[in-house]
């Protein structure tokens, strides 16, 4: 046993292989869908994230382009087709496209072939769907640094419904229970310690309500991991961005996009790792 293998978390490393549901449709279809739906979804999220920072409503009515404001067409509006078609700018104004637009649904639809070609059908498509709130909470933090704590506590809800809705799902309902405490306890803690050090928190609240969501959905071990690694990218970033000269020792960090970041990829490596 290598000691990388000491990582593995068992829930996440002996799912069963994509199910065999329809053995008469080809995988490869699957896959087609689940880029196509991964795309819009990204697209969605980004759509989603926007609003919140800019504390619009986040189901006002049509998309529109954010430099003339006029309504966008169906077909300016296709995730990534869009993109490449109108090299990166609007159709209506000729303005440049922000390229995380192209990112973002890249970014999901890649997320998505991912998870449909590793794991039950049931299992992909809801962790795909919670897997749009932490794209938002990704987004967000990295924006703005906001989290949107309603959206969370939806995701946690979706954590604990999950071991009763879905067939084959790897968390049992007590890890979620346990994962949910443990997550966000580990950030209260932490704050309590800060608080009696420094006289202020260290975590903000969409911190803690992220780390009780992945303990929920992925289970307790991965509330641990994902602390610990989110804490590691956030140092390797933070000295990064010292040693390039645009933040000070003091300069704050969006924790969050480090656990959400985290949160996405952990079912995956664990599945492809061990
Ligand atoms: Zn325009």
């Amino acid at each position: 046993m290598s000691s990388l293998s000491l990582l593995a978390d068992p829930l996440w490393t002996s799912l069963d292989a994509p199910s065999a549901l329809f053995p008469d449709i080809p995988f490869v279809i699957f896959q087609i869908f689940a880029i196509c739906f991964g795309a819009c979804f990204g697209s969605f999220a980004n759509a989603a994230a926007m609003r919140l920072v800019r504390d619009e409503s986040p189901h006002s009515p049509a998309s529109r382009c954010r430099s003339c404001d006029k309504n966008l067409r169906w077909h300016q509006n296709i995730p990534i087709v869009s993109w490449l078609i109108l090299r990166g700018k609007t159709a209506c104004c000729d303005a440049p496209l922000a390229p995380r637009y192209i990112f973002v649904e890249l970014a999901f639809a890649g997320l998505a072939f991912l998870y449909v070609s590793i794991m039950p059908l049931a299992v992909a498509s809801y962790l795909l769907l919670i897997a749009i709130i932490m794209m938002i909470a990704l987004l967000t933090d990295l924006e703005a640094m906001v989290l949107h704590p309603p959206s969370l506590l939806l995701g946690i809800i979706a954590g604990f419904g999950a071991p009763f809705l879905i067939p084959d799902w790897p968390v049992p309902a007590l890890h979620a229970a346990i994962g949910a405490a443990l997550g966000s306890g580990i950030l209260l803690l932490f704050n309590g310690a800060y608080r009696l050090m420094r006289g202020h928190n260290g975590f903000g609240a969409g911190d803690i309500w992220l780390m009780a969501l992945i303990g929920a959905v992925l289970g307790w071990q991965a509330a641990l991991f994902s602390f610990f690694a989110a804490s590691l990218l956030g140092a390797v970033a933070g000295i990064g961005l010292i040693l390039s000269q645009k933040a000070g020792a003091m300069t704050k960090l969006p924790f969050g996009l480090f656990l959400s970041f985290v949160f996405l990829l952990y079912p995956a490596l664990n599945m492809l790792l061990f």
